[in-house]
């Protein structure tokens, strides 16, 4: 069944307070969309919604064709995984997985081999008999993914899948995760994650969200290269944020000329310049920018310098360097102009 989500306008409420504000998105059929924002955002909300858990306040939510609003979370054709993988203790592995068949009435006789298909998917093949507790987390996950894939779902909601492993097995079911999407390329994937990594390593388009809102949505690569919010580039991946002023040909930081595209931004107003900290270089060049070392943090592959640049913090992540700088010298720093963007800019009714 291929299927996409459909948001339109989706609004919901508990108790008079908004946790969901006026949401729009589309997610394409087989396409992986990350919900990505902090904790309280309303990420979880938005994916309840898709499942049919909560009921939105206004607005519609559509799976397909098919207006799902008012439909139960059974009729919707979805398969979902949580953090906690809300295995039935009682039930084995494959009674867990054969659960949302009986639910859904399907034929007795194709229940085995369904289920087969599964934990043959999921790589659980040889544990079918064992009872949740003889696995581990990481087992433990791989059977939930297999339940909700039994069902054959157009949709398959993730709700912070990989949060309750470590971080090596986290890597591994990242992996597993990509791996079987490949295997699945029909199936709409909206993956709830207050992790960037995992966003930007799974997702075909990250939806950012921030207090109720959709702020932004694009492809990994558009948003960290070409955030269009502040808040956008501060969560996908680490930006120097800097208060500058815009001149005729360029902006202006801590009284040093910059040269960089403003895109039409109105000479006078007031931005901020998005530079990425290992887009920034050591010593002269384009834009090069004075200042003085007052943290250096060694990070294995890089060092990290924190430079203060006329009472503002410029954090440069440099590789290579021979010798580790001193707290307290003297640095010039750099970065090209195309490497950095110009945000929240008054822009020209000619630009
Ligand atoms: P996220 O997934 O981004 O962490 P959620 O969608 O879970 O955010 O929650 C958004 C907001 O809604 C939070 O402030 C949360 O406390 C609130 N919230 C979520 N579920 C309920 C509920 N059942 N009753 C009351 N408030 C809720």
């Amino acid at each position: 069944m291929t299927s996409g989500i459909r948001f339109e306008d989706v609004s919901v409420a508990y108790g008079g307070t908004t946790v969901l504000d006026a949401f729009s998105l589309t997610v394409e059929p087989g396409e992986v969309m990350a919900l990505l924002g902090p904790s309280g955002s309303g990420k979880t909300t938005a994916l309840r919604a898709v499942a049919g858990f909560v009921r939105p306040a206004a607005g519609r939510v559509f799976i397909g064709d098919r207006d799902v609003t008012g439909l139960p979370p059974h009729r919707r054709g979805i398969g979902m995984v949580v953090q906690q993988y809300a295995l039935f203790p009682h039930l084995r592995v494959e009674d867990n997985v054969a659960f949302g068949l009986k639910a859904r009435k399907v034929n007795k006789g194709e229940i085995p081999g369904r289920v087969a298909e599964a934990l043959e998917m999921t790589g659980m093949a040889a544990y079918g008999t064992r009872y949740p507790r003889e696995l581990s987390g990481g087992q433990q996950q791989r059977v939930a993914i297999a339940r909700a894939l039994a069902v054959r779902p157009g949709v398959l909601l993730l709700d912070e899948p990989l949060s309750a492993l470590d971080a090596q097995l986290r890597s591994g079911m990242l992996a597993e995760l990509a791996r079987l999407h490949r295997e699945l390329p029909e199936v709409s994937i909206l993956y709830v994650t207050h992790d960037q990594v995992e966003a930007l390593t799974l997702a075909d388009r990250i939806a950012v969200m921030d207090k109720a809102r959709l702020q932004d949505c694009g492809t990994p690569r558009q948003l960290y290269r070409r955030p269009r919010t502040e808040f956008t580039a501060s969560f996908v991946g680490n930006a120097n944020l800097l208060p500058v002023a815009v001149g005729g040909a360029g902006v202006s930081f801590a009284g040093t000329p910059l040269k960089v595209d403003t895109g039409g931004a109105a000479s006078g107003s007031t931005a901020t310049l998005c530079v990425r900290p290992h887009l920034v270089g050591l010593g002269d060049g384009p834009n090069a920018l004075r200042g003085t070392i007052t943290e250096v943090q060694w990070r294995g592959a890089t060092h990290r310098l924190y430079v203060d640049v006329g009472g503002r913090r410029l954090k440069a992540d440099l590789r290579e360097l021979r010798e580790t700088p001193e707290l307290g010298a003297e640095v010039t720093l750099h970065f090209a102009p195309e490497d950095a963007v110009l945000l929240g800019a008054g822009v020209t009714s000619d630009g």
